[in-house]
Formats: C-alpha cells, structure tokens, sequence
C-alpha cells in the first residue's frame, strides 16, 4: 500500500504550491468504501482526518480505530433517524441543510454532552442531483440554528457542478467564499469552506477553500460494487 503515502505527499506538495503562504488549509482524506487497512496507512503517514458519506460505515470505522487520534467527519446525505451514530463520533458534519436534521442534531449532541460543530450544505449550481439549500435560504438557516445550544455552525460547504468548464467551478468556489465573508460579520464561527475534491481542489484552494475533501487522488478508484 505504498501507493498511499506516495499520493499524500504528492497531493501535500500540491497543496503547499497552490497555498502559498497560507497554511489554514485541512486535509481531509475521504475514505469512504475503502477499508481500514487504507485508513492505518494514511495515519502512519502523519493524516488525522478522514470522512465518510455513511453512518454505518462511520460508526463501524470508528469503533475498530477507536486507539487511534482520528478525526472524523461526516459528508455525505442525513437520514435523520441515523443522527443517532453520527453525533457520537463526527467531530464534524459537513453536510447539513435541513432544519429537522438541526433540530435532530441538538437532541442527540445534547445526550452526548457536546457542542457539535456542523456545516451547511449549499447547492451554488442549483443541480437538481445536489443536496443543499440555495443561497437565498442561508440567511434564515443561520438565523433558525442559533437557537440550538448544541449545535454550532462553522462553516459553508458545497460540491462543483460536473464539468470540464474551470471557470464554472471557480464562480462557485467563489461564490460561497463571498457568502462566507458577508455572514461571517453576524456570526463569527463561520470560519470554514469546505470544498474541493480530488479533481478541483487546486481551484477550491486559490478560491479560498479550508477544507479539502480528497478521497480517489490517496487512495485509487472507489468500487462501489463490492460493499461499502
Ligand atoms: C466522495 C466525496 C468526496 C471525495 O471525492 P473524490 O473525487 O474521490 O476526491 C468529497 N466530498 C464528498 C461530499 C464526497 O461524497
């Protein structure tokens, strides 16, 4: 599995030539279908991050890394009912855009004793295949989620829209980076971008991004067939 760790320090290097002097940017490395062997791997080789897209696959991960210092974080669809193996082991959800799963979100980190940190899905391409909410809707998103002591909103997240088009994926990019600065004044946790994946993360980067979520470009294709 040297693969692994050759593709980090590629994507590092990366990283720091896109970057420049700015050195906010979290690596994120997107392990979803693939199994905890790959996850040791990347540990080893100095990551403490990794996300994945659903809450069985999380919690099992979870449980069988528990020794390990892992951040995890959540990226994928919510169905509400299973907030409840979410909460307990995501130090972050990246992908949350409807009030009952903010709602549901508080109840559960309330349980937990925890304050958890969350980020709001949004849909800037307006695909019809996308989760989030439009632009539009973020303003009374903000406003319903203060009043969630559990519930702490640090950030914007979106996904590009399929295309070769750069300039396209640089616009959203942008976009949520500008929705980012004009909120951020009402609410000053608002910290995080968290977009660009293994194909845009160089425009994601010069865009503003602060959370890279990676997951083909470390560790190869995703087979999606064979369980996961
Ligand atoms: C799978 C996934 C990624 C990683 O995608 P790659 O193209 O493999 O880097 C990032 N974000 C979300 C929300 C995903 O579901």
């Amino acid at each position: 599995m040297d693969f692994i760790k050759k593709n980090l320090s590629e994507i590092q290097n990366k990283i720091k030539l896109y970057a420049s002097n700015r050195n906010d940017i979290l690596l994120i490395a997107v392990s979803k279908t693939f199994p905890i062997e790959y996850i040791k791997e990347a540990y080893d080789f100095g990551i403490r991050d990794f996300a994945e897209n659903k809450a069985q696959e999380l919690r099992y991960k979870a449980q069988e890394l528990s020794d390990l210092d892992i951040n995890w974080h959540f990226i994928g669809r919510i169905q509400t009912n299973k907030i409840k193996y979410i909460v307990p082991v995501a130090k972050y959800i990246h992908s949350v855009y409807r009030e009952k799963e903010i709602e549901e979100i508080d109840k559960v980190a309330k349980k937990y004793n925890k304050i958890q940190k969350i980020l709001i899905e949004l849909n800037v391409s307006g695909e019809e295949s996308k989760g989030g909410i439009t632009e539009n809707e973020l303003k009374d998103l903000l406003e319903f989620s203060k009043q969630f002591e559990n519930v702490q909103v640090v950030g914007l997240m979106t996904m590009a829209p399929y295309t070769d088009n750069e300039e396209i994926i640089r616009n959203v990019f942008l976009k949520l980076k500008s929705l980012r600065d004009e909120y951020i004044k009402y609410y000053p946790n608002l910290k995080e971008l968290s977009m660009g994946m293994s194909n845009d993360y160089h425009i994601a980067i010069e865009a503003g991004s602060t959370m890279l979520r990676i997951g083909s470009s470390i560790f190869g294709n995703r087979n999606y067939s064979t369980g996961g």
